[in-house]
């Protein structure tokens, strides 16, 4: 299921929510909003109908907010086959400029083999992916053209 955005902001901090109040101003459904009671979100009291007090919900969305932002740790890449950050298959990344300042990270994934990619300043580099050598590709394949079936090719394919 793909993750809505959702702005906390939307919330106001000194009003009361019922769960309908929140898919409404939020605008998720109803059973999402009860799905984050077993997330830690808390109602006010055990009365129905339940309640939630607005700075509480708030806080509870920015939590949530923030644990799907968290990056991967220096040296990990999200897998998104394996939903996990994960090493780079025997240390080998690539790099793949976008512009000047950034490019894209790419690497297979150790446990599954499935491409990775992470989205990287040129400046940033080294530090997030310590100890680990970086391939510098001068631009994208795709711009040079494709000689002959290289694994760099079928990479780009795929980006
Ligand atoms: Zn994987």
């Amino acid at each position: 299921m793909a993750a809505k955005r959702i702005n906390p902001r939307r919330i106001k901090l000194h009003h009361s929510y019922s769960v309908e109040d929140v898919a409404r101003t939020l605008g998720v459904h109803k059973n999402s909003v009860r799905a984050w009671l077993t997330k830690g979100l808390a109602p006010i009291d055990r009365r129905r109908p339940m309640l939630f007090d607005g700075k509480v919900l708030r806080a509870f969305l920015e939590r949530q907010r923030g644990h799907r932002k968290r990056t991967c740790l220096p040296g990990t890449m999200y897998c998104f086959r394996c939903r996990e950050p994960r090493r780079p298959a025997l240390a080998m990344v690539d790099y793949v400029p976008i512009n000047a300042a950034s490019g894209n990270l790419k690497a297979l994934c150790d446990t599954c083999g499935t491409i990775m990619h992470r989205r990287a300043r040129l400046s940033g580099v080294a530090a997030v992916m310590p100890g680990i050598a970086v391939h510098m590709a001068e631009a994208s394949p795709r711009l040079r053209g494709c000689g002959s079936a290289s694994l760099n090719c079928d990479l780009a394919k795929e980006a």
